[in-house]
């Protein structure tokens, strides 16, 4: 059975002080054996402070991105061997606004993946179609163009996640229509064990976009997905457990 993960993507958002706000009030509310599992992605500079506010509890440690060499000449990027050593578990990769806002491609998305996941960490793989794309008929083409590049050349999903992002659904208010989110999900998973056979069962399928504890159950509690990337309402702890608790089986 697959554990749900249910992850807090804080985007550009909080200081030190409003970083150790939270995860007090997020571990006041969390018990020790939550029945799911809960990871926080706050941005670079607050990932110790975060370290060590977590360490000993059941909330895992995310990184926002991660530059695919070990070391070298990337004025800016951060390597995988520094969030490991932070005690980072989750590394996003491909998020639909590295994608859009600093033009990753598919190809260097899926360095990434691969780096995270030699390093012996854990790769969430975002990815998603335009409305456009929708519009046209071209979401599965589209995500399944993400997942080959994506996971080209990874010889096993051991740890792998992969979170069904829609663009259009992302930080907009509007999510997707749980049935469009099943339904990708299904082709998801069915392209997983394509690829990767049994070991593919392991792997997580989470929905991001526009999720809040208003609309979580509907996603949550469908047997496709396994959890939920979420954006603007996990920036509050109160909504994020709320959030995560439609998800515990
Ligand atoms: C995200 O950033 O991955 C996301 C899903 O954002 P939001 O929940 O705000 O739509």
């Amino acid at each position: 059975m697959r554990v749900p993960l249910v992850a807090a993507n804080w985007k550009m958002h909080k200081t030190a002080w409003e970083a150790r706000t939270y995860l007090k009030r997020l571990l006041d509310l969390v018990p020790p054996e939550p029945g799911v599992e809960l990871a926080v992605f706050p941005s670079f500079p607050l990932l110790p402070e975060a370290a060590r506010a977590l360490r000993g509890s059941p909330v895992r440690l995310g990184a926002q991105n991660v530059h695919p060499e070990p070391a070298g000449a990337y004025t800016g990027e951060v390597s995988v061997l520094q969030l490991a050593e932070l005690g980072v578990r989750y590394v996003l990769c491909g998020h639909s606004e590295r994608r859009k806002l600093f033009f990753e491609d598919d190809r260097f998305v899926g360095g990434k993946v691969r780096a995270v996941s030699a390093a012996g960490l854990a790769p969430i793989l975002c990815v998603g179609e335009t409305l456009e794309e929708r519009k046209t008929g071209r979401a599965w083409p589209v995500v399944e163009g993400q997942l080959a590049l994506g996971l080209e050349g990874l010889g096993s999903p051991g740890g792998l996640v992969v979170a069904y992002e829609p663009v259009w659904a992302i930080g907009t208010g509007v999510a997707a229509h749980p049935a469009d989110a099943r339904e990708m999900a299904a082709r998801i998973r069915a392209w997983l064990r394509d690829r990767f056979g049994e070991g593919s069962e392991g792997v997580r399928i989470q929905y991001g976009g526009s999720v809040k504890p208003e609309n979580a159950g509907e996603f949550l509690r469908l047997p496709e997905l396994d959890g939920a990337l979420v954006g603007g309402a996990s920036l509050d702890p109160d909504a994020f457990w709320a959030i995560a608790q439609t998800a515990r089986r």
